[in-house]
């Protein structure tokens, strides 16, 4: 665990209001694909922090958050011009991550692409199996999706998710969601009515 100060080394955009922020991995940061960070900043005076969730394989020099910038937001539009700007990060923390599991199903919607991206990577590295739902057909991370998709990953972008996890969903698989409070019950249903369990599912809830 890290509570310390880390500087922002780029930010670019990914997709439709996505950003990815790159930041540098402060000393003793090891967290797992799939957690996330508390990233604290200074916006016009006021102490902000809000959670993001690791969208890179790993943390080896610096780490990735995609974070989807609402116009409105607070944290959100200050990242989107944050490049070489300082914040404060602690963590990790979440319980839904990916572990070296031969077999994963990530349900992802919106800015949950970014971890689904990550665990797929880590676990193609890996040599293991991994499937990805998208909650939609225009997914932030379009190239690094296609190189997934290459390398052996499955991919459903789809609006229909309930088809989608019908047909992916296995009962050994670790099964993880990532998404915005309406799109994490879609998913949690999805997998019921596939003949899982939901409270097997690793779940993220953006809120
Ligand atoms: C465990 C966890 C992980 C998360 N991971 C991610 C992630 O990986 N990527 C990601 O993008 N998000 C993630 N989130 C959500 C993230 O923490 C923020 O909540 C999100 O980015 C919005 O923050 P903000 O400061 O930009 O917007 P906020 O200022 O918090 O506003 C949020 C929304 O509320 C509305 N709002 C704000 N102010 C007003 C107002 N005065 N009147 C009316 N409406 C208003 C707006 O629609 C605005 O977009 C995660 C959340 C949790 C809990």
């Amino acid at each position: 665990m890290i509570d310390t100060e880390a500087k922002i080394r780029r930010v670019r955009e990914v997709g439709p209001e996505t950003v990815a922020v790159e930041i540098v991995s402060p000393d003793n940061f090891d967290p797992k694909p799939g957690q996330f960070v508390k990233v604290t900043a200074w916006v016009d005076g006021e102490h902000v922090p809000r959670f993001y969730t690791l969208s890179s394989p790993d943390a080896a020099e610096t780490f990735e958050v995609t974070v989807e910038v609402e116009s409105d937001g607070t944290l959100g539009p200050w990242l989107e011009t944050a490049s070489g700007e300082s914040v404060r990060i602690e963590g990790p923390y979440g319980r839904a991550y990916y572990d070296g599991e031969p077999s994963t199903l990530v349900i992802a919607g919106g800015p949950g692409i970014g971890p689904a991206v990550g665990i797929g990577e880590r676990a193609i590295a890996d040599n293991n199996g991994v499937t990805i739902v998208f909650g939609g057909d225009e997914p932030p991370h379009r190239e690094r999706l296609a190189d997934l998709a290459d390398a052996g990953a499955e991919l459903r972008l789809t609006a229909d998710i309930h088809a989608a996890v019908a047909e992916t969903y296995t009962g050994d698989a670790n099964v993880l969601v990532y998404g915005f409070q309406e799109f994490v019950t879609e998913a949690l249903a999805a997998i019921e009515a596939a003949g899982g369990d939901p409270d097997d599912a690793g779940v993220e809830n953006f809120g």
